[in-house]
């Protein structure tokens, strides 16, 4: 899978319209540099040594204001608590039922403009989750994830 780059977190802030505060930019750098999907509490808890003023709440406030601005994606993990994508191209995910792990997965492209003229459908975006059990869980493979 493509490595994306690190981005410059105060300049996407500032394009996005956001405030630039400390809170801000230690969520969107932990994003950057974390990009497996981390829920609210993940991330408030491996800030919280670094930032000790940090509350959960602020972190589950700021993921909202990140995904009002379209920066993050909340992806709905039914049972479990949600993860943030800050990759919001087009993409799709393996979802573990078990423990809930999400992971980027690359699929064949599927033929949208054919779709929506055979259905009279206006496409605006799609995204696929293949459920199933990953390998930390099934036990298959000695992965620790
Ligand atoms: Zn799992
Ligand atoms: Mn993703």
């Amino acid at each position: 899978m493509e490595e994306l780059s690190e981005i410059d977190v105060i300049s996407l802030l500032k394009d996005s319209g956001l405030r630039v505060t400390p809170q801000r930019i230690a969520v969107l750098t932990f994003m950057d540099s974390h990009r497996e999907h981390s829920t609210a509490d993940e991330i408030y808890l491996s800030l919280k040594q670094e930032f000790p003023s940090l509350s959960a709440a602020t972190v589950y406030n700021t993921l909202r204001a990140f995904i009002e601005a379209g920066i993050v994606k909340e992806l709905r993990n039914g049972d479990h608590a949600s993860r943030f994508d800050i990759n919001t191209s087009s993409h799709h995910h393996l979802v573990c039922v078990q423990c809930g792990l999400m992971t980027d997965v690359e699929l064949p492209e599927v033929p949208l403009e054919k779709i929506g003229r055979e259905h009279h459908f206006e496409v605006s975006d799609y995204h696929v989750e293949i459920k199933g059990v990953c390998s930390a869980c099934s036990g298959n493979e000695s992965v620790v994830h």
